[in-house]
């Protein structure tokens, strides 16, 4: 079978769609570190946040892929 779903990596605060992608790797979640840090730096604390830190800054959509 093959993969139809993408996963949507939209930002809890301004509502910026940050990366679609199939799975999540490294290379996404720093994207989406990045972001935080740079746009939301109210947020961020030092050094490199936790993995559900970062989840939790974001909101994680399901979309069919077309
Ligand atoms: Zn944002």
């Amino acid at each position: 079978m093959s993969e139809t779903r993408l996963f949507e990596i939209v930002c809890k605060w301004c509502g910026c769609l940050l990366v679609t992608v199939e799975r999540l790797r490294d290379a996404e979640i720093a994207v989406i570190t990045d972001h935080l840090r740079v746009c939301h730096p109210f947020e961020s604390r030092e050094g490199t946040p936790m993995l559900g830190e970062v989840m939790a800054r974001v909101t994680c959509r399901t979309v069919e892929r077309v």
